[in-house]
């Protein structure tokens, strides 16, 4: 059967066991048990390399690619990004604190958060963070206060919302006015923002910021915020005589999940986004910032595959039909949150024609612990099969929890036909290790 995949990491054995990355699906699961995460190491250093490629070529090395690390934060992931000269955005003291002990130099971390407390601030300052990105008044003043205490300047970039309304998911959905996220262009307070970083002493005021979502499968947007964020630094320039350095315009680079999805073509967003850029500086007489850009999605998701174990198919004649796995929101809560499509396969019945109209269900006690509805899946699927959730790279592991104390699943990188594990499976004693 000839079948089109949703990532290019995958295809069929000759016994109808689904391939990732090269490797037997069933024989990892039979290796490391299941629910496990499976993480392409080559496919995420290809996309380290292809984004510096892109900036390289487009925009003459003048800018950092930024690795948004909330997409998948552990250890093993800030090693490939020092080893592929990457740059990070990290959120919180937990995942700096895992950059740190990876070995990953911080001066090329930027530090976000739309709510950065003092001892967040000390904290990064002190283990060196390369950048801050403001997002409040309050914030400004207790980053200048905490540079002042240490007799040092910090480097700032502010978070704009350039006022764009992507309609992609609500929550996601960053950079319109009304945004918790940083000041709005259109309120005058981002200009109010950029008066105050002017006035505090202990401030080294590097430029701007804007992310205006995620799953962006085109240069409109990307090319929208810098028309806007541009507009705003030429005016700034004109009325304070201040010219900005850097100019961040955030992540948000699609990933297709399900085959009608279309492909995003990072190349194609890097070339118009630097061409529309170039224009702009050219008209407004800007010296070229360097230009940012920070994508997590996409860098790691179809890096990204989850196996679980069929506990039971449950047929509700009339009604519907169930699978269940071993695992559930609690490894990958995305279709819970807000209704996230998933591609799910039967990983060792590939060669199974799927009839079976299915919602894919997790082990957990609430109705709502679906990981995907209507999912066709074969009439032979029975207790012990396999379940393949693909694209599973981002926000899974980084948004899992031990709801009903369930343990969570290791991650298991492949690497030229090799597997080791990066994240070990939490045990029952994990699960008490706090109580006290
Ligand atoms: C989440 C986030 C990103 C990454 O978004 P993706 O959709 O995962 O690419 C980049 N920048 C900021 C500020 C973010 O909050």
């Amino acid at each position: 059967m000839v079948q089109k995949f949703i990532c290019g990491n995958l295809s069929t054995g000759p016994d109808g066991h689904l391939f990732f990355a090269g490797q037997d699906t069933v024989e990892l699961a039979q290796k490391y048990g299941t629910p496990l995460y499976l993480m392409d190491e080559d496919l995420i250093r290809a996309k380290c390399r292809l984004f510096s490629r892109c900036m390289e070529k487009y925009f003459g090395g003048r800018g950092n690619i930024l690795y948004a690390s909330k997409a998948a934060s552990f250890k093993r992931i800030y090693e490939i990004m020092r080893e592929e000269s990457m740059c990070v955005d990290v959120v919180s003291p937990g995942e700096i604190y895992t950059a740190l002990k990876a070995g990953f130099p911080l001066e090329r971390a930027w530090f976000h958060s739309n709510n950065k407390s003092d001892e967040d601030i000390s904290f990064a300052m002190d283990h060196g963070v390369g950048f801050f990105v403001a997002e409040s008044f309050e914030e400004l003043i207790a980053i200048d206060k905490a540079a002042l205490d240490r007799g040092s300047k910090q480097k700032v970039l502010l978070r704009i919302t350039p006022g764009i309304d992507t309609h992609t998911f609500e929550a996601v959905d960053t950079g319109k006015v009304d945004s918790k996220f940083g000041y709005a262009i259109e309120t005058g307070q981002a200009e109010e923002f950029l008066q105050l970083a002017l006035s505090l002493k202990n401030i080294d005021l590097q430029g701007f910021h804007c992310h205006v979502g995620s799953q962006l499968f085109d240069s409109d947007v990307f090319i929208r915020s810098a028309r806007i964020m541009l507009d705003f630094m030429a005016n700034i320039k004109e009325v304070y005589g201040y010219e900005a350095q850097q100019l961040n315009l955030g992540g948000g680079f699609g990933v297709p999940y399900v085959i009608s999805d279309p492909e995003p073509d990072i190349e194609r967003i890097m070339k118009e986004t630097a061409d529309e850029i170039r224009s702009l500086c050219d008209r407004y007489g800007l010296e070229m910032p360097e230009i940012g850009f920070e994508p997590g999605r996409c860098m790691v998701a179809d890096a990204g595959l989850t196996l679980y174990t069929v506990g039971m198919v449950k047929k509700i004649p009339g009604f519907i039909n169930y699978v269940s796995v071993d695992g559930g929101m609690t490894d990958n809560p995305r279709y819970a949150l807000y209704g996230a499509e998933y591609t799910v396969l039967p990983a060792d019945r590939m060669g199974d024609e799927c009839k079976m109209i299915s919602s894919v269900v997790g082990r957990c006690c609430e109705s709502g612990d679906i990981i995907q509805p209507g999912v066709p899946m074969p009439e032979t699927m029975k207790r012990g099969d396999l379940v393949a959730v693909c694209t599973t790279g981002a926000y899974n592991y980084s948004m899992a929890s031990n709801y009903n104390r369930v343990p969570r699943p290791p991650i298991v990188m492949l690497s030229q036909g090799k597997n080791y594990v990066a994240v070990r499976r939490e045990s029952l004693d994990d699960m008490v290790m706090l109580d006290e």
